[in-house]
């Protein structure tokens, strides 16, 4: 952990993971164990890759998603032998004496020592996602937002450069557009998914492209393996929001990109009831956000990382099904004489349908489409549906529906908003685990209401 803010003490080449008090030792699969632990483990922690394979050359296999979701990241014996990982609820953390201190800012031990610079409930859910995103190293925070703009803070100064794809979160690009701006940083935008624009705007100055992939609300597809590629080249950092995703649909960190971001306050904590954000990708990346991470202090609370652990030991199940529903769903609008566009990877008509094939186990949960009509046309189907709930967000087991052009651009008029690119007659519908048959019947009913 380098963010800790004791005075001078802080320092950015501090080694990852000082300070934890679950002893804990990751395998190649993530799943972690205490040392007692090693020896007694069973279950799925018996799946890990055993170094140079088992006794007799039986290689074990890597924990599937599944698996991971609800083991990785958990020591086997958790305080008082609960089952469940425990939430330590502290601001701070004791020391028994000053050697102790010491110990810890010489890097012999390994403890925890402040709560802006973590908590163990956090760490545990670090774990866990990085063992599902494949990455070396997980941060977590408050908000997405969180995330977001304090991995831009740590890796951006002065005089740099950014490049950001169009049909993003509307406040990442307020962020850059107005927040950065001031800070001296200059911001490019290019069409997601047009990489000669991509490659034509950068600069010796450049440091950074930030998409997300699907993208919101359009859920436009990037090639991941191009994207990464451009950067190498050129020498920039590639970072994806897979927020839309989620790492059990897809894996930026295995197409080469440098950094994978994560609104966690929605699929992955998949409850609509926390608000985290992540950044994941190697840990010398990881580190130096973490640094920043320590200043700032968006840091997520305890409680919030005990519903993130819980929520995803059920993440592959939940992507599961809201991958099916959303797909039934696209194809059922897909043939509606009141629907002008569908907007979902997983349609064979998907502009990217390709690429999203060769990246993505799934497509998502997110279908956006287009009505016959204007803004008040939409709002009638928004209204009328009786099982999505109308909100923001995405990515829960409930069911939500908005017009982004109310939701996120309402203060925009028409024209503004397309010149965002935002269509008055556009609805997103982020699918829950609902049964399939009740929400097509739900939305095929709000249609023909119109
Ligand atoms: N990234 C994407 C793609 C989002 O949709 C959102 C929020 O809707 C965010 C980031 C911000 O996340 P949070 O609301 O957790 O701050």
């Amino acid at each position: 952990m380098s963010g800790r803010d004791s005075g001078t003490r802080a320092r950015a080449d501090e080694p990852r993971g000082a300070g934890r008090d679950v002893r804990a030792q990751k395998a190649s699969d993530g799943v972690v164990r205490d040392d007692r632990a090693q020896q007694e483990s069973h279950g799925a922690a018996s799946h890990d890759p055993a170094p140079g394979g088992e006794p007799g050359g039986a290689v074990r296999r890597t924990p599937g998603p599944s698996t991971a979701a609800v083991h990785a990241g958990e020591p086997r014996c958790k305080p008082a032998n609960a089952l469940a990982t425990p939430i330590i609820q502290t601001a701070t953390y004791t020391f028994a004496d000053t050697q102790e201190l010491c110990d810890l800012f010489e890097h012999r031990i390994e403890r925890e020592e402040y709560g802006r610079y973590g908590n163990p409930t956090q760490r545990i859910a670090e774990e866990k996602l990085a063992a599902l995103e494949g990455a070396e190293d997980c941060l977590l925070f408050a908000s997405g937002m969180a995330a977001i703009t304090t991995t831009l803070f740590a890796m951006l100064s002065h005089g740099a450069h950014v490049v950001v794809t169009d049909d993003s979160y509307r406040r990442t690009r307020q962020f850059l557009n107005q927040v950065l701006h001031r800070y001296g940083i200059e911001v490019s935008t290019v069409p997601a998914g047009d990489y000669e624009a991509l490659e034509d705007v950068l600069r010796p100055t450049t440091r950074i492209m930030l998409s997300e992939s699907p993208t919101n609300p359009y859920n436009r597809v990037l090639d991941l393996e191009r994207f990464a590629d451009i950067g190498r080249r050129h020498r920039v950092k590639t970072l994806i929001d897979a927020t839309f995703a989620t790492p059990f649909n897809q894996r930026p960190l295995e197409f080469g990109v440098d950094l994978v971001l994560h609104s966690a306050t929605k699929y992955l904590g998949g409850h609509n009831d926390l608000l985290a954000g992540a950044v994941l990708g190697p840990a010398d990346l990881v580190d130096g956000i973490r640094s920043m991470h320590g200043m700032i202090g968006a840091v997520l609370d305890p409680f919030a990382a005990y519903l993130l652990v819980r929520g995803l030991k059920t993440l592959a199940l939940r992507i599961e099904r809201q991958n099916a529903n959303a797909q039934a769903l696209a194809e059922f609008l897909a043939h509606h004489p009141r629907v002008t566009a569908v907007h979902y990877p997983g349609l064979p008509t998907h502009p990217q349908h390709d690429i999203a094939r060769r990246q993505m186990r799934g497509f998502g949960g997110v279908v956006s489409f287009e009505v016959t009509g204007g803004l008040d046309a939409a709002s009638r189907v928004v209204d009328a549906c009786t099982i999505p709930r109308i909100a923001p967000s995405l990515g829960g087991v409930e069911s939500l529906i908005e017009q982004p052009a109310l939701m996120s651009f309402y203060e925009l008029t028409t024209e503004e908003r397309l010149q965002v690119g935002i269509k008055d007659n556009l609805v997103r519908y982020a699918v829950g685990i609902e049964d399939v048959a009740d929400l097509i019947d739900d939305l095929a009913t709000a249609l023909a209401r119109m």
